[in-house]
Protein backbone atom coordinates (compact mmCIF):
# COMPACT_ATOMS: atom_id res chain seq x y z
CA UNK A 1 0.00 0.00 0.00
CA UNK A 2 1.07 3.51 -0.88
CA UNK A 3 2.28 5.42 2.42
CA UNK A 4 1.77 9.75 2.07
CA UNK A 5 3.90 11.09 5.54
CA UNK A 6 3.31 14.63 6.77
CA UNK A 7 6.37 15.87 9.27
CA UNK A 8 5.73 19.22 10.89
CA UNK A 9 6.52 22.39 9.50
CA UNK A 10 9.08 25.03 11.25
CA UNK A 11 8.48 27.32 13.82
CA UNK A 12 7.91 30.12 11.03
CA UNK A 13 5.47 28.23 8.63
CA UNK A 14 2.03 28.36 10.40
CA UNK A 15 0.50 26.33 7.06
CA UNK A 16 0.49 22.99 6.17
CA UNK A 17 0.40 20.33 2.94
CA UNK A 18 -2.60 18.26 4.46
CA UNK A 19 -6.01 18.58 5.70
CA UNK A 20 -8.52 16.41 6.76
CA UNK A 21 -10.26 16.74 3.60
CA UNK A 22 -7.97 15.91 1.33
CA UNK A 23 -6.94 13.22 4.04
CA UNK A 24 -9.99 11.81 2.84
CA UNK A 25 -9.62 12.16 -0.93
CA UNK A 26 -5.83 10.22 -0.76
CA UNK A 27 -7.07 7.62 1.61
CA UNK A 28 -10.06 7.07 -0.92
CA UNK A 29 -7.70 6.73 -3.52
CA UNK A 30 -5.84 3.67 -1.93
CA UNK A 31 -3.10 5.57 0.21
CA UNK A 32 -2.41 5.52 3.95
CA UNK A 33 -1.89 8.59 5.64
CA UNK A 34 0.49 9.14 8.41
CA UNK A 35 0.86 13.02 10.13
CA UNK A 36 2.74 14.26 12.86
CA UNK A 37 0.87 15.02 16.02
CA UNK A 38 -0.19 18.66 16.34
CA UNK A 39 1.28 19.14 12.61
CA UNK A 40 -1.98 20.76 11.13
CA UNK A 41 -2.76 22.37 14.50
CA UNK A 42 -1.84 26.25 13.25
CA UNK A 43 -4.01 25.99 10.82
CA UNK A 44 -6.97 24.87 13.46
CA UNK A 45 -7.18 21.13 12.14
CA UNK A 46 -7.11 19.33 15.07
CA UNK A 47 -5.38 15.88 14.95
CA UNK A 48 -9.23 14.43 15.74
CA UNK A 49 -10.24 15.87 12.10
CA UNK A 50 -7.38 14.17 10.83
CA UNK A 51 -7.96 10.52 12.77
CA UNK A 52 -11.67 10.96 11.53
CA UNK A 53 -10.86 11.10 8.33
CA UNK A 54 -8.57 8.34 8.42
CA UNK A 55 -5.16 9.42 8.76
CA UNK A 56 -3.04 7.62 11.47
CA UNK A 57 -1.13 10.15 13.85
CA UNK A 58 2.96 9.92 14.58
CA UNK A 59 4.63 10.66 17.42
CA UNK A 60 7.71 12.48 15.69
CA UNK A 61 8.56 13.54 12.32
CA UNK A 62 11.00 10.53 11.63
CA UNK A 63 7.61 8.07 11.91
CA UNK A 64 5.65 10.65 10.01
CA UNK A 65 8.14 9.73 7.38
CA UNK A 66 9.60 6.35 7.60
CA UNK A 67 8.77 4.28 4.96
CA UNK A 68 6.31 6.99 3.86
CA UNK A 69 6.66 6.53 -0.62
CA UNK A 70 5.56 10.24 -0.47
CA UNK A 71 6.26 13.07 1.85
CA UNK A 72 3.56 16.56 1.50
CA UNK A 73 5.65 19.62 2.97
CA UNK A 74 4.78 23.22 2.70
CA UNK A 75 8.44 24.46 2.67
CA UNK A 76 11.55 22.80 1.81
CA UNK A 77 12.26 19.69 4.86
CA UNK A 78 15.44 19.84 7.20
CA UNK A 79 18.18 17.05 6.11
CA UNK A 80 17.29 14.70 9.28
CA UNK A 81 13.45 14.56 7.81
CA UNK A 82 15.13 13.46 4.26
CA UNK A 83 17.30 11.37 5.84
CA UNK A 84 14.64 9.57 7.61
CA UNK A 85 13.00 8.65 4.18
CA UNK A 86 13.55 5.84 1.92
CA UNK A 87 15.60 6.16 -1.11
CA UNK A 88 13.38 6.54 -4.26
CA UNK A 89 10.43 8.18 -2.15
CA UNK A 90 9.10 11.62 -2.94
CA UNK A 91 9.33 14.69 -1.57
CA UNK A 92 6.51 17.20 -2.91
CA UNK A 93 6.06 20.85 -1.67
CA UNK A 94 7.20 24.42 -2.17
CA UNK A 95 11.18 23.58 -2.05
CA UNK A 96 12.42 27.05 -3.07
CA UNK A 97 14.18 26.14 -6.30
CA UNK A 98 16.28 28.70 -6.71
CA UNK A 99 17.69 29.68 -3.65
CA UNK A 100 20.36 27.64 -2.26
CA UNK A 101 21.27 25.42 -4.78
CA UNK A 102 23.60 23.16 -2.16
CA UNK A 103 21.14 23.18 -0.04
CA UNK A 104 19.16 21.17 -2.50
CA UNK A 105 21.69 19.10 -3.91
CA UNK A 106 22.73 17.76 -0.09
CA UNK A 107 18.99 16.97 -0.23
CA UNK A 108 18.85 15.37 -3.06
CA UNK A 109 22.18 12.97 -2.48
CA UNK A 110 19.90 10.74 -0.27
CA UNK A 111 18.31 9.34 -3.58
CA UNK A 112 14.56 10.84 -3.08
CA UNK A 113 12.85 12.52 -5.53
CA UNK A 114 12.25 16.14 -4.95
CA UNK A 115 9.32 17.66 -6.68
CA UNK A 116 8.94 21.82 -6.85
CA UNK A 117 5.39 22.72 -6.70
CA UNK A 118 6.29 26.30 -7.77
CA UNK A 119 7.42 25.19 -11.16
CA UNK A 120 3.97 23.23 -12.28
CA UNK A 121 3.30 24.53 -15.61
CA UNK A 122 0.72 27.15 -16.10
CA UNK A 123 -1.46 25.26 -18.49
CA UNK A 124 -4.89 24.01 -18.00
CA UNK A 125 -4.29 20.50 -17.33
CA UNK A 126 -2.61 22.13 -13.87
CA UNK A 127 -4.51 24.63 -12.83
CA UNK A 128 -5.86 22.99 -10.13
CA UNK A 129 -2.35 22.63 -8.74
CA UNK A 130 -1.22 25.99 -9.10
CA UNK A 131 0.34 26.85 -5.41
CA UNK A 132 1.68 30.35 -7.05
CA UNK A 133 -1.76 31.31 -7.73
CA UNK A 134 -3.87 29.66 -4.92
CA UNK A 135 -1.01 31.43 -2.38
CA UNK A 136 -0.61 34.86 -4.46
CA UNK A 137 -4.34 35.21 -4.22
CA UNK A 138 -4.29 35.04 -0.04
CA UNK A 139 -1.03 36.93 -0.43
CA UNK A 140 -2.99 40.31 -2.35
CA UNK A 141 -5.63 39.81 -0.40
CA UNK A 142 -4.19 40.14 2.79
CA UNK A 143 -1.57 43.08 1.54
CA UNK A 144 -5.04 45.41 1.59
CA UNK A 145 -6.29 44.20 4.90
CA UNK A 146 -3.15 44.90 6.31
CA UNK A 147 -2.62 47.88 4.92
CA UNK A 148 -5.90 49.12 5.61
CA UNK A 149 -5.44 48.09 9.57
CA UNK A 150 -2.76 50.45 9.86
CA UNK A 151 -4.05 53.21 7.98
CA UNK A 152 -4.67 55.51 10.47
CA UNK A 153 -7.80 56.56 8.22
CA UNK A 154 -11.04 55.41 6.90
CA UNK A 155 -11.00 53.34 3.22
CA UNK A 156 -14.65 54.27 2.25
CA UNK A 157 -16.16 57.88 1.57
CA UNK A 158 -18.07 58.30 4.48
CA UNK A 159 -21.21 61.00 4.25
CA UNK A 160 -22.06 62.44 7.97
CA UNK A 161 -23.79 64.79 9.83
CA UNK A 162 -20.15 66.03 10.67
CA UNK A 163 -19.03 66.13 7.29
CA UNK A 164 -17.74 63.87 4.87
CA UNK A 165 -14.86 61.19 5.07
CA UNK A 166 -12.77 60.76 1.31
CA UNK A 167 -12.13 57.45 -0.10
CA UNK A 168 -8.81 56.69 0.38
CA UNK A 169 -6.85 55.99 -2.89
CA UNK A 170 -5.51 52.56 -3.63
CA UNK A 171 -2.54 52.01 -6.49
CA UNK A 172 -1.82 48.38 -7.30
CA UNK A 173 1.52 48.08 -9.37
CA UNK A 174 1.82 44.50 -10.93
CA UNK A 175 -1.61 43.03 -12.04
CA UNK A 176 -0.92 39.17 -11.93
CA UNK A 177 -2.86 36.92 -9.52
CA UNK A 178 -1.96 38.70 -6.23
CA UNK A 179 -2.45 42.28 -7.71
CA UNK A 180 -6.11 41.41 -9.16
CA UNK A 181 -6.96 40.03 -5.88
CA UNK A 182 -5.87 43.64 -4.12
CA UNK A 183 -7.94 44.95 -6.73
CA UNK A 184 -11.10 43.46 -5.70
CA UNK A 185 -10.37 43.73 -1.92
CA UNK A 186 -9.88 47.04 -1.94
CA UNK A 187 -13.06 48.08 -4.20
CA UNK A 188 -14.88 45.72 -1.34
CA UNK A 189 -13.21 48.28 1.12
CA UNK A 190 -14.03 51.25 -1.15
CA UNK A 191 -11.22 52.71 -2.05
CA UNK A 192 -10.29 54.49 -5.21
CA UNK A 193 -8.24 52.33 -7.08
CA UNK A 194 -5.68 52.85 -10.29
CA UNK A 195 -3.27 50.16 -10.81
CA UNK A 196 -0.48 49.61 -13.51
CA UNK A 197 1.52 46.84 -15.12
CA UNK A 198 3.23 46.07 -18.42
CA UNK A 199 1.33 43.70 -19.99
CA UNK A 200 -1.52 45.18 -22.48
CA UNK A 201 -3.59 42.23 -21.53
CA UNK A 202 -3.99 43.26 -18.01
CA UNK A 203 -6.01 46.93 -19.01
CA UNK A 204 -9.10 45.21 -19.16
CA UNK A 205 -9.07 43.06 -16.38
CA UNK A 206 -8.37 46.39 -14.35
CA UNK A 207 -11.23 47.85 -15.77
CA UNK A 208 -13.68 45.09 -15.01
CA UNK A 209 -12.79 45.03 -11.57
CA UNK A 210 -14.13 48.82 -11.63
CA UNK A 211 -10.05 50.33 -11.05
CA UNK A 212 -8.67 52.88 -13.46
CA UNK A 213 -5.61 51.50 -15.70
CA UNK A 214 -2.96 53.63 -15.94
CA UNK A 215 0.32 52.79 -17.98
CA UNK A 216 2.93 54.18 -20.71
CA UNK A 217 1.19 52.44 -23.57
CA UNK A 218 3.73 52.67 -26.26
CA UNK A 219 4.96 49.88 -28.50
CA UNK A 220 7.46 48.68 -26.05
CA UNK A 221 4.17 47.83 -23.83
CA UNK A 222 2.30 46.18 -26.54
CA UNK A 223 5.20 43.55 -26.92
CA UNK A 224 5.64 43.14 -22.94
CA UNK A 225 4.23 39.81 -22.71
CA UNK A 226 5.84 36.85 -23.12
CA UNK A 227 4.12 33.64 -24.56
CA UNK A 228 4.11 32.36 -21.30
CA UNK A 229 1.95 35.34 -19.81
CA UNK A 230 4.55 36.93 -17.59
CA UNK A 231 6.33 40.38 -18.05
CA UNK A 232 9.73 41.00 -19.48
CA UNK A 233 12.45 43.24 -18.43
CA UNK A 234 11.28 46.20 -20.17
CA UNK A 235 14.07 48.90 -22.06
CA UNK A 236 15.95 51.46 -19.66
CA UNK A 237 14.35 54.02 -21.72
CA UNK A 238 10.52 52.28 -21.16
CA UNK A 239 11.47 52.43 -17.07
CA UNK A 240 12.38 56.47 -17.37
CA UNK A 241 9.06 57.24 -18.87
CA UNK A 242 7.03 54.13 -16.55
CA UNK A 243 9.40 56.44 -13.37
CA UNK A 244 8.06 59.63 -14.35
CA UNK A 245 4.09 58.61 -14.80
CA UNK A 246 4.79 56.64 -11.47
CA UNK A 247 6.42 59.63 -9.99
CA UNK A 248 3.45 62.21 -10.75
CA UNK A 249 0.74 59.35 -9.38
CA UNK A 250 2.22 57.83 -6.78
CA UNK A 251 1.91 61.60 -4.58
CA UNK A 252 -1.58 61.66 -4.51
CA UNK A 253 -1.99 57.95 -3.09
CA UNK A 254 -2.62 56.85 0.25
CA UNK A 255 -2.01 52.95 -0.18
CA UNK A 256 0.54 51.39 -2.70
CA UNK A 257 0.34 47.90 -2.77
CA UNK A 258 3.28 46.41 -4.94
CA UNK A 259 3.50 42.77 -6.82
CA UNK A 260 5.39 43.26 -9.60
CA UNK A 261 7.75 40.14 -10.94
CA UNK A 262 9.81 39.45 -13.85
CA UNK A 263 10.46 35.80 -13.99
CA UNK A 264 14.15 34.58 -13.20
CA UNK A 265 15.17 38.51 -12.50
CA UNK A 266 15.20 40.47 -9.33
CA UNK A 267 12.19 42.41 -9.45
CA UNK A 268 11.77 45.51 -11.12
CA UNK A 269 12.00 48.71 -8.48
CA UNK A 270 9.29 50.70 -9.13
CA UNK A 271 9.01 53.60 -6.36
CA UNK A 272 12.52 55.58 -5.58
CA UNK A 273 12.93 57.19 -2.52
CA UNK A 274 12.47 60.34 -4.23
CA UNK A 275 8.45 58.91 -5.09
CA UNK A 276 8.66 58.21 -1.58
CA UNK A 277 9.25 61.27 -0.05
CA UNK A 278 6.42 62.70 -1.88
CA UNK A 279 4.04 60.91 -0.76
CA UNK A 280 1.99 62.05 2.49
CA UNK A 281 2.83 61.59 5.62
CA UNK A 282 0.60 58.32 6.70
CA UNK A 283 0.67 56.46 3.59
CA UNK A 284 1.71 53.15 3.37
CA UNK A 285 3.47 50.96 0.47
CA UNK A 286 3.15 47.34 1.01
CA UNK A 287 6.19 45.77 -1.11
CA UNK A 288 5.41 42.06 -1.77
CA UNK A 289 8.04 41.90 -3.89
CA UNK A 290 10.46 42.44 -1.10
CA UNK A 291 11.52 38.67 -1.16
CA UNK A 292 12.88 39.14 -4.68
CA UNK A 293 14.62 42.48 -3.85
CA UNK A 294 11.43 44.66 -3.70
CA UNK A 295 9.48 47.13 -5.48
CA UNK A 296 9.81 49.72 -3.33
CA UNK A 297 13.40 51.57 -2.57
CA UNK A 298 13.82 51.48 0.63
CA UNK A 299 11.73 48.12 1.18
CA UNK A 300 13.46 45.72 3.92
CA UNK A 301 12.64 41.69 4.25
CA UNK A 302 10.24 41.21 7.45
CA UNK A 303 10.34 44.98 8.56
CA UNK A 304 8.27 47.76 7.90
CA UNK A 305 10.34 50.57 7.48
CA UNK A 306 9.16 54.34 8.02
CA UNK A 307 10.67 57.24 6.32
CA UNK A 308 9.48 60.64 6.35
CA UNK A 309 6.27 59.22 8.05
CA UNK A 310 5.72 57.04 5.02
CA UNK A 311 5.60 52.84 6.29
CA UNK A 312 6.86 50.65 3.69
CA UNK A 313 5.90 47.23 4.46
CA UNK A 314 7.96 44.38 3.62
CA UNK A 315 5.90 41.44 5.79
CA UNK A 316 7.26 37.87 4.65
CA UNK A 317 4.52 35.01 3.92
CA UNK A 318 1.08 36.90 3.75
CA UNK A 319 -0.59 33.84 3.01
CA UNK A 320 0.87 32.38 6.07
CA UNK A 321 -0.96 34.58 7.70
CA UNK A 322 -4.72 33.68 6.32
CA UNK A 323 -2.99 30.07 7.22
CA UNK A 324 -6.40 28.22 7.05
CA UNK A 325 -7.60 29.10 3.85
CA UNK A 326 -3.79 28.74 2.69
CA UNK A 327 -3.20 25.34 3.76
CA UNK A 328 -6.72 23.81 2.32
CA UNK A 329 -5.89 25.30 -1.45
CA UNK A 330 -2.38 24.01 -0.96
CA UNK A 331 -3.24 21.02 -0.26
CA UNK A 332 -6.01 20.75 -2.77
CA UNK A 333 -2.84 21.90 -5.09
CA UNK A 334 -1.08 18.99 -3.70
CA UNK A 335 -3.55 16.20 -3.49
CA UNK A 336 -4.54 17.17 -7.18
CA UNK A 337 -0.97 16.29 -8.24
CA UNK A 338 -0.57 13.32 -6.40
CA UNK A 339 -3.12 11.60 -6.80
CA UNK A 340 -2.34 10.89 -10.66
CA UNK A 341 0.58 9.35 -9.31
CA UNK A 342 -1.15 6.43 -7.29
CA UNK A 343 -1.70 3.17 -8.90
CA UNK A 344 -5.59 2.66 -7.57
CA UNK A 345 -5.49 -0.62 -8.38
CA UNK A 346 -2.16 -1.82 -7.24
CA UNK A 347 -2.13 0.77 -4.60
CA UNK A 348 1.53 2.05 -5.40
CA UNK A 349 3.27 4.69 -6.36
CA UNK A 350 3.35 4.87 -10.10
CA UNK A 351 5.14 7.97 -11.73
CA UNK A 352 4.83 8.35 -15.19
CA UNK A 353 8.48 10.30 -15.53
CA UNK A 354 7.65 11.85 -19.19
CA UNK A 355 4.30 13.69 -18.03
CA UNK A 356 4.74 17.56 -18.39
CA UNK A 357 3.71 17.99 -14.99
CA UNK A 358 6.30 15.63 -13.72
CA UNK A 359 9.02 16.44 -15.61
CA UNK A 360 8.74 20.26 -14.69
CA UNK A 361 8.08 20.02 -11.16
CA UNK A 362 10.85 17.24 -10.80
CA UNK A 363 14.29 19.02 -9.44
CA UNK A 364 15.95 15.93 -8.50
CA UNK A 365 16.00 12.04 -8.63
CA UNK A 366 18.08 8.90 -7.90
CA UNK A 367 20.85 11.10 -6.18
CA UNK A 368 21.46 14.18 -8.40
CA UNK A 369 19.72 17.53 -9.70
CA UNK A 370 18.08 17.39 -12.83
CA UNK A 371 16.68 20.85 -13.23
CA UNK A 372 19.11 22.42 -15.43
CA UNK A 373 18.44 25.77 -14.15
CA UNK A 374 19.66 24.90 -10.41
CA UNK A 375 22.07 22.48 -12.10
CA UNK A 376 23.82 25.53 -13.91
CA UNK A 377 24.18 27.57 -10.31
CA UNK A 378 25.72 24.46 -8.84
CA UNK A 379 28.02 24.86 -11.78
CA UNK A 380 27.37 22.11 -13.11
CA UNK A 381 26.65 19.68 -15.84
CA UNK A 382 23.11 20.26 -17.52
CA UNK A 383 20.15 18.20 -16.91
CA UNK A 384 16.51 18.72 -17.84
CA UNK A 385 15.64 21.19 -20.38
CA UNK A 386 15.06 24.84 -18.03
CA UNK A 387 11.25 25.26 -16.86
CA UNK A 388 9.24 27.70 -17.95
CA UNK A 389 8.14 29.10 -14.31
CA UNK A 390 9.01 32.24 -12.14
CA UNK A 391 12.73 31.93 -11.42
CA UNK A 392 14.23 34.06 -8.39
CA UNK A 393 17.51 35.59 -8.96
CA UNK A 394 21.00 34.32 -7.53
CA UNK A 395 20.80 36.94 -5.14
CA UNK A 396 17.05 35.73 -3.33
CA UNK A 397 17.30 35.17 0.44
CA UNK A 398 18.11 31.66 1.50
CA UNK A 399 14.64 31.70 3.41
CA UNK A 400 12.25 30.62 1.73
CA UNK A 401 8.80 32.18 1.91
CA UNK A 402 5.50 31.79 0.18
CA UNK A 403 5.44 33.19 -3.52
CA UNK A 404 3.25 36.35 -3.05
CA UNK A 405 4.62 35.02 -1.51
CA UNK A 406 5.69 34.69 -5.39
CA UNK A 407 8.47 34.23 -5.83
P1 LIG B 1 4.01 37.59 -11.55
O1 LIG B 1 3.91 37.29 -10.12
O2 LIG B 1 5.10 36.99 -12.32
O3 LIG B 1 4.11 39.18 -11.73
C1 LIG B 1 3.16 40.03 -11.14
C2 LIG B 1 2.78 41.11 -12.14
O4 LIG B 1 3.83 42.08 -12.24
C3 LIG B 1 2.55 40.61 -13.56
O5 LIG B 1 1.23 40.95 -13.96
C4 LIG B 1 3.61 41.35 -14.38
O6 LIG B 1 3.15 41.65 -15.69
C5 LIG B 1 3.81 42.60 -13.54
N1 LIG B 1 5.04 43.33 -13.84
C6 LIG B 1 6.28 42.86 -14.13
N2 LIG B 1 7.14 43.86 -14.37
C7 LIG B 1 6.46 45.01 -14.21
C8 LIG B 1 6.81 46.39 -14.30
N3 LIG B 1 8.05 46.78 -14.63
N4 LIG B 1 5.86 47.32 -14.07
C9 LIG B 1 4.60 46.92 -13.76
N5 LIG B 1 4.21 45.65 -13.63
C10 LIG B 1 5.12 44.70 -13.87
O7 LIG B 1 2.60 37.28 -12.26
P2 LIG B 1 1.56 36.12 -11.95
O8 LIG B 1 0.59 36.56 -10.94
O9 LIG B 1 2.31 34.86 -11.68
O10 LIG B 1 0.84 36.05 -13.34
C11 LIG B 1 1.61 35.94 -14.51
C12 LIG B 1 0.77 35.43 -15.65
O11 LIG B 1 0.39 34.09 -15.46
C13 LIG B 1 -0.49 36.20 -15.92
O12 LIG B 1 -0.62 36.35 -17.31
C14 LIG B 1 -1.56 35.32 -15.39
O13 LIG B 1 -2.81 35.54 -16.00
C15 LIG B 1 -0.97 33.98 -15.75
N6 LIG B 1 -1.52 32.89 -14.97
C16 LIG B 1 -1.86 31.73 -15.63
C17 LIG B 1 -2.37 30.67 -14.92
C18 LIG B 1 -2.74 29.41 -15.61
O14 LIG B 1 -2.95 29.40 -16.78
N7 LIG B 1 -2.79 28.30 -14.88
C19 LIG B 1 -2.52 30.76 -13.56
C20 LIG B 1 -2.16 31.94 -12.92
C21 LIG B 1 -1.64 32.99 -13.64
Amino acid sequence: MIVIGVPAEDQDEPRIGLTPETVRKLVKAGAKVKIRAGAGLRSHFADAAYQEAGAEIAGSDKDAVAGADIVLTVRRPSPEIVNNMKSGAAVIGMLDPFSDAEGLAALAKSGVALFAMELMPRISRAQSMDVLSSQSNLAGYKAVVDAAAAFERALPMMMTAAGTVPAARVFVMGVGVAGLQAIATARRLGAIITATDVRPAVKEQVASLGAKFIAVEDEEFKQAETSGGYAKEMSDAYKKKQAELVAEHVKNQDIVITTALIPGRPAPKLISKAMIESMRPGSIIVDLAVERGGNAELAKPGEIVTHNGVRIMGKLNLPGLVPVNASSLYARNLQAFVEPLIDKEKKTLAVNWDDELVKGTLIAKDGAIVNAMIAERLGGAKGAPAPAANGAPKSAPKKRQAKGAKS
